[in-house]
């Protein structure tokens, strides 16, 4: 039996049948399907145009009419339903935003990216395979349509898709494919950083980003970006070999770029470079700056002290503090990076001693935090100055982390009565 989702599109194939069009299933759906993997989306293409596609379904949204694109939605679920189409031109090594609707849908397959991405499945589940894509898909390879070079050079993003691809399947490029990819990689720079960046993010989220890296550095692509990448310099020793293993991609990028040799403030300049979103870049930049700041602390600290009893102590302070700064949340992805590689801390400077008591003590030290952040603290920056005779200025803050500081550590209680007594201790002790 057809799942929900497949039903419906079948139900819209049948309906343009019924009134005369030609309409099939194409690309990733296809493709998956031939895979056996989980179909993500129905995508129809059909010799309708996109009006009568309009008045032909109760429920629809004119998605992308200049692209000939209709939404229609059936029951719960959505298809897009495009006109059989063509790309004449092709501006600056983009894809148009004009696009010429055409009769055949072997011109349409024609103008897709790779064999497999371009093949078609009838009402009838027969598959329509003009290029060999399931010969390819079976041979475990991943090939342009027609002439590689040609395919590229009409849109440089295909060579970001054909290396996502190719990690995300399991499948080698084909050698012609390959030799086209490393000699166009040049024209990635008529590419906006944004595009660019939703592929990388696939990549580097994906089935193995292992294996997209190692493309990457071994065709020199990120080389080539409209804007220069520090990303760039990914070569294959700085492979973080483990990458899959994590789930969350904010540790699967801070190990990424720490691994090639960043420091924090590199890498919030390439993410910013790549439009990463603040959120994002804030998320990563802070398990880095927690590393690095471990890392720093760890160097002014002897071997005789670290083979003692109160290194444990003093690392549980650290770690802590490294919380309070930096966020409980950071600390926890560096610790699921020393999970799937105990050894990537010593190759960040950081000894094998310290990174097994992180290891094996880390999660429970944040545990005992009692608060961790400034939120949680019974007082806030109103209540400082109300109570004390002095004019705002960066003093309050100072207070305040010093407040959250005692509390999370268990020496002061988390009482407003309490911290306030504090506080002008505080301030007086150290003339604020
Ligand atoms: P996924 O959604 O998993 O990335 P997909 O194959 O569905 O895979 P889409 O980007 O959704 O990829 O595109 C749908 C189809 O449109 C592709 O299968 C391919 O046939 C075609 N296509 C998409 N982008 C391009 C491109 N840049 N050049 C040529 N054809 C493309
Ligand atoms: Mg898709």
């Amino acid at each position: 039996m057809k799942e929900i989702m497949e039903q419906g599109a079948y139900t819209v194939l049948t309906k343009l049948q019924d009134h005369g069009f030609e309409a099939y299933l194409v690309g990733g759906c296809v493709r998956d399907k031939q895979l056996l993997r989980a179909v993500k989306d129905y995508d129809i293409a059909t010799s309708a145009k996109p009006q009568q596609v309009l008045d032909l379904f109760e429920r629809t949204i004119p998605t992308g009419l200049q692209h000939g694109t209709v939404t229609v939605v059936i029951g719960a679920h959505m298809y897009e339903v495009t006109t059989f189409r063509k790309e004449s031109e092709y501006e600056q090594f983009r894809r148009p935003t004009e696009v010429q609707f055409i009769d055949s849908l072997y011109e349409d397959l024609q103008r897709r990216d790779f064999t497999m991405n371009a093949m078609a499945l009838d009402q009838q589940g027969k598959l329509i395979d003009p290029f060999g894509g399931l010969a390819d898909i079976e041979h475990g390879l991943l090939r342009c349509v027609g002439n590689a070079s040609e395919r590229f050079t009409e849109d440089a993003l295909r060579m970001l898709r054909c290396i996502r691809f190719s990690a995300e399947y399991g499948l080698e490029v084909e050698a012609e494919t390959w030799r086209a990819l490393c000699e166009h990689s040049r024209l990635l720079k008529h590419i906006a950083m944004e595009r660019v960046r939703m592929e990388l993010e696939r990549m580097i989220a994906g089935a193995d980003p292992v294996k997209a890296l190692g493309l990457l550095a071994a065709s020199g692509i990120l080389r080539e970006t409209k804007q220069a990448l520090k990303l760039a310099w990914l070569d294959q020793k700085h492979m973080p070999a483990a990458i899959h293993l994590l789930s969350a991609p904010a540790a699967r990028w801070t190990y990424l770029y720490v691994s090639i040799g960043l420091n924090a403030a590199e890498i919030e300049a390439d993410m910013r470079v790549l439009t990463f979103s603040t959120e994002q870049i804030k998320r990563i930049y802070r398990v880095a700056a927690v590393t690095y700041s471990l890392r720093d602390e760890m160097l002014l600290i002897t071997d005789e002290f670290k083979q003692g009893l109160m290194h444990e102590k003093k690392l549980e302070l650290l770690w802590k503090l490294g919380a309070l700064a930096y966020g409980k949340e950071a600390c926890l992805t560096l610790h699921a990076i020393l999970t799937v590689d105990p050894q990537w801390m010593e190759s960040q400077g950081i000894d094998a001693v310290t990174s097994s008591v992180l290891l094996k003590r880390g999660v429970e030290w944040l545990d005992t935090l009692v608060v961790d952040s400034l939120k949680q603290l019974q007082v806030g920056g109103k209540e400082l100055l109300a109570h004390m005779d002095k004019p705002p200025g960066p003093w309050v803050t100072e207070v305040l982390k010093h407040l959250l500081q005692e509390t999370a550590l268990g020496r002061l209680p988390n009482e407003s009565d309490l911290l306030i007594v504090e506080a002008v201790r505080f301030v007086n002790q150290h003339n604020l």
